[in-house]
């Protein structure tokens, strides 16, 4: 086994291990492997390891990496790919036909550009509300304070013909201790409890958090998509 199976195989029996402490079915978890910034030979080497979603946070890398990866893989087990970056309104377009999730949709201006998009490609998109728990102003998302806004915003989404939105997504601060990280996993799912009282007609069963410092603790506290970059390609380059 090459390095980057070995940490393949370490981070699926991590995951494994994390659900079955926190009494939930390993399946249950999804793992979106971060490729960004690495190259296609090594999203094909995680692919031969059985992983199947992938995430990219840029358009353009996207736009170079997912036809090339599609195409060396062939049509046997696709990658789903995965946006879990800030989508600018003016890459929409360029977006929707890469990707078969959305996971970072942080406004409603967003929202609506996207429905529209995939609407002329007949298809159905699903999408997550990227919510902001922690109140960092650095970051993305829909704040989850004042509830208001976070109830607008899924009115909104839910009401688009072509976004499916099944659950929310959050960018946890950077901690030194993964244990620092909980109260804000805690929090998305406090609040996709509530959104499920608010819009009973609505399942929301996702809640993607979780990265390579804090997946575990993430898992614990409801987790059903862990994004894992570093754990399995390594450091990256410089910050992104
Ligand atoms: C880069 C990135 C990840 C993965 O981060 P790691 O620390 O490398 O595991 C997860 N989610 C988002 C939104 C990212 O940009």
């Amino acid at each position: 086994m090459t390095e980057i199976d070995e940490n393949v195989q370490a981070v699926l029996e991590r995951i494994g291990r994390a659900a079955l402490r926190a009494g939930r079915d390993p399946s249950g978890v999804t793992l979106v492997a971060v490729s960004k910034t690495f190259p296609v030979d090594m999203i094909l080497a995680v692919h031969a390891q059985g992983v199947r979603h992938f995430g990219e946070n840029r358009v353009e890398e996207a736009a170079q990496k997912i036809p090339e990866a599609s195409g060396r893989i062939g049509s046997s087990s696709p990658i789903i790919w995965h946006m879990v970056g800030h989508l600018q309104s003016r890459k929409v377009r360029a977006a929707v036909p890469l990707f078969d999730w959305v996971e970072s949709v942080d406004s409603i201006a967003l929202a609506r550009r996207l429905d529209t998009q995939v609407a002329a490609l007949s298809k159905t998109l699903p999408v997550l509300l990227e919510v902001n728990v922690s109140g960092e102003t650095s970051k993305y998302g829909i704040p989850a304070e004042p509830r208001a806004g976070v109830y607008t915003a899924v009115r909104e989404i839910a009401g688009r013909a072509h976004l499916d939105l099944q659950g929310l997504m959050t960018v946890a601060p950077i901690v030194s201790d993964p244990e620092q990280a909980r109260r804000h996993f805690r929090a998305l799912r406090q609040l996709r409890d509530e959104l499920l009282i608010h819009f009973p007609e609505r399942a929301l069963p996702h809640l993607s958090m979780g990265m390579t410092d804090d997946f575990e603790v993430a898992i614990d506290e409801g987790a059903t998509i862990v994004r894992i970059g570093r754990a399995i390609f390594g450091e990256r380059p410089c910050a992104v």
